[in-house]
């Protein structure tokens, strides 16, 4: 019924209204295809019954899908300049708000608790700000708000990381710490030709679902953790060199070491890239055991 943000001409119309020019170092890249955005709620899955955060609405493009689609939107936006656009732009829809923090400073579990019911769906559908991706996905992944489903456009790269298989280049800590909690997917993958001004790199949607349980039963997911991350401090060396970089290299700690890999069944030659997050769950129980 409202003529929609993102095509080119509206995008153009809107930053030359207000004298607007975007900041690369914000990552503003704004969407200029509404295709694309249908696609993105599509994929989302969205309804009247469930809620939304977005990250950086930038002029509102997603935004007003987003408020079409679902019961409400909590938007964050850090670009002070952006209020007044937003405020224009977003006037016919009654089931938006914009908070304008940084996202990564936000008592998330504050600012929603006043806007939404938490027992309510809950998912981030956004175009996030490609400086920060891997930050804002640990923040949602680690808040104590739990957020059944992410979809969120970011650098393909890192789309391929996250949902990387065991053995493959891609493949490593944050895939580890992604899948763990959720199943991941490429939804699509998105042309520069789709943003204005267009970024460097190709762009991915990606779909994150969380799981009932963990995709690994662990004693201590601390452990698990630490032991992923310090398996990939040294890509090329073996999982035996970055256990003792980790653990420490005395003679005692090495037999206590081969017992944990004894325990879990794995050739300490093997590169920490090829295990699975079985496995890596094996050996943080042996280093549980045998180690700590
Ligand atoms: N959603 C819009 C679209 O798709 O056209 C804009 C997306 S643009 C890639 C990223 C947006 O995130 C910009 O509006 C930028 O100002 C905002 N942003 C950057 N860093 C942020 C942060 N730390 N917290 C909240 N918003 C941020």
């Amino acid at each position: 019924n409202h003529k929609d943000i993102a095509t080119p001409i509206r995008t153009k119309e809107i930053l030359k209204k207000y004298g607007f020019s975007v900041k690369k170092s914000l990552g503003q890249n704004f969407i200029i295809d509404t295709n694309i955005l249908s696609n993105i709620v599509e994929a989302a899955g969205l309804n009247k019954e469930t809620n939304v955060v977005e990250v950086g609405p930038g002029i509102g493009a997603l935004t007003e899908h987003l408020a079409r689609a679902s019961k409400e939107v909590i938007a964050f936006e850090i670009d002070d300049r952006l209020l007044p656009v937003l405020a224009d732009t977003l006037s016919p829809y009654d089931n938006v708000s914009i908070i304008h923090q940084d996202v990564l400073q936000a008592n998330l579990k504050e600012v929603l608790t006043e806007k939404v019911d938490l027992a309510e769906p809950l998912m981030v559908v956004a175009n996030l700000p490609y400086y920060i991706t891997t930050p804002i996905v640990m923040y949602f992944l680690e808040s104590v708000v739990r957020i059944d489903a992410l979809v969120i456009m970011m650098q393909k790269e890192v789309a391929e990381r996250i949902t990387a298989a065991p053995g493959s280049k891609a493949y490593g800590s944050l895939t580890i710490a992604v899948q763990y909690h959720m199943d991941a997917e490429i939804a699509f993958i998105v042309p520069k030709t789709v943003f204005m001004p267009q970024p460097n790199v190709d762009s991915a949607i990606i779909k994150l679902t969380r799981r009932t349980t963990p995709s690994v039963e662990v004693m201590d997911e601390k452990v698990f953790f630490e032991l992923t991350r310090a398996a990939f401090v040294q890509r090329r060396k073996t999982l035996w060199n970055n256990l003792l970089g980790k653990y420490g290299k005395e003679e005692a700690m090495k037999e206590k070491l081969i017992q944990a890999l004894d325990y879990a069944g794995i050739d300490p030659k093997r590169r920490g890239e090829t295990l699975s997050l079985t496995e890596f769950g094996k050996l943080a129980d042996g280093i549980c055991l045998k180690v700590l």
